[in-house]
């Protein structure tokens, strides 16, 4: 039996992560009895920290399993804001925290709190497909900014960004630490950032999903910036620094105010997040932090074997970076080497003779005008250095033939 409907029409504005995509590919190519060496998602394949699973379990058996404050818990409020006045001088109290099913939705709610139809949100391009795709759902104007080659790693196009804000600009959404490029802003980019925000009185995201993946040194957020703490939220996630992407958890840290509507919107959606979730996560940032330098460990190894193998493949070339756990290689001369210009080609191609997957450019948005190198992008969280080894060693074999 059919039935006529009519979809909303913001849902033509509804974008997806098409990683996802990649991934439907990988698998379909090891289900067909390939060999697949998966370079394509930002997931880890290192376990959840043991202390943690045992904090969830425990709490599931003292019956911590009804809902929670709208908020989150009030011990893991407060050990948030204490952890953010610690790594990030601010000085929160758990009023200004929302805990949050995930670090994703921290940004449609960020969106629906301060932005109105038709502002003008800056983004990042090539970024986390999410930011566009939420922006222009909930009828924003998203307008991208880009990242640049520096001397070790690549920065954000800083005059491209300033270029781009017009009278109808509000909002600037920030991913210090950078997926995919794993961009990292100097001590001068984080200094003009906030400068910009002032003189334009934007609202900003700071995505820090990233800000303890970091190998050598410690991150500095953008919110240490004058001017920045009332009018910033940050994106808080313990899905990469704790091994914890399924466990679904994260929080919006901000201005009281603005994190009373969040707080609203979580009413509204999911009421609250998962209660023993929020306990074990409690234990993630009081309890042992070695298995936290553990993964950092060996998430550089894969690094450093990545870069190394990357880098002496005819045609490609890639920066080491210091933070996240992507590699974002130009390989401009190895696709024309082979023959290609057009990106889904070329993964395919790659995909079918090397078993290797990845992402490239293509998918972390359009690229933008005056854009004449081509990009892949890496990811090693989820592929043990043995499989790097041997994958990259087929993708060299296979460009080089
Ligand atoms: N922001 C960035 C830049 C990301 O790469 C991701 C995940 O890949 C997220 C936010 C969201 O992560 P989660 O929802 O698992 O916290």
């Amino acid at each position: 039996m059919s039935h006529a409907f009519t979809l909303a029409n913001r849902v033509a504005n509804l974008g997806v992560e098409t990683a996802f995509v990649v991934a439907g590919q990988a698998a379909a190519h090891a289900a067909a009895g390939n060999r697949v060496y998966p370079f394509h998602l930002g997931d880890l394949n290192l376990a959840t920290p043991a202390h943690i699973t045992e904090a969830a379990c425990r709490a599931v058996k003292e019956g911590k399993t009804g809902y929670t404050a709208n908020v989150g818990i009030v011990e893991l409020r407060e050990a948030l804001a204490e952890e953010f006045n610690r790594t990030r001088n601010t000085s929160y109290t758990e009023a200004n925290v929302a805990v949050q099913p995930g670090g994703k939705p921290v940004i449609s709610k960020f969106l629906l709190t301060v932005m109105n139809p038709g502002d003008e949100v800056l983004y990042p391009n090539p970024g986390f497909p999410i930011y566009e795709s939420q922006v222009e759902f909930h009828g924003g104007v998203a307008v991208p900014y880009g990242t640049v080659p520096g001397e070790s790693n690549f920065t954000f196009d800083l005059d491209q960004l300033e270029r781009a804000i017009s009278d109808k600009t509000r909002i600037l959404i920030v991913n210090d630490l950078h997926n995919p490029t794993s961009a990292e802003c100097s001590a001068e980019d984080r200094r003009r950032i906030a400068e910009l925000a002032v003189k334009y009185d934007l609202m900003v995201l700071l995505d820090e999903a990233y800000f303890d993946i970091h190998y050598d040194g410690q991150s500095t957020s953008i919110i240490t910036e004058p001017g920045m703490k009332e009018r910033s939220v940050v994106l808080y996630t313990f899905s990469k620094r704790f091994a914890m992407t399924g466990w679904r958890l994260g929080a919006a840290l901000g201005p009281d105010e603005i994190i009373t509507i969040i707080g609203k919107l979580n009413v509204n959606d999911e009421s609250c997040t998962n209660q023993f979730v929020q306990w074990a996560a409690l234990e993630a940032l009081g309890g042992d932090q070695q298995p936290v330098r553990d993964i950092l460990d060996i998430l550089k190894q894969r690094r450093d074997l990545c870069v190394d193998l990357l880098n002496d493949i005819e045609g490609v070339s890639c920066f080491r970076p210091n933070a996240t756990f992507y590699l974002w290689p130009d390989v401009t001369e190895a696709m024309l080497n082979k023959g290609f210009s057009t990106y889904q080609e070329f993964i395919e191609s790659v995909l079918k003779h090397a078993g290797v997957s990845m992402c490239a450019r293509s998918h972390f948005g359009t690229p933008l005008p005056g854009e004449s190198r081509k990009y892949l992008r890496l990811a090693y969280s989820g592929i043990e250095l043995a499989a790097i080894e041997e994958g990259l060693t087929k993708f060299k074999a296979y460009l080089e033939s």
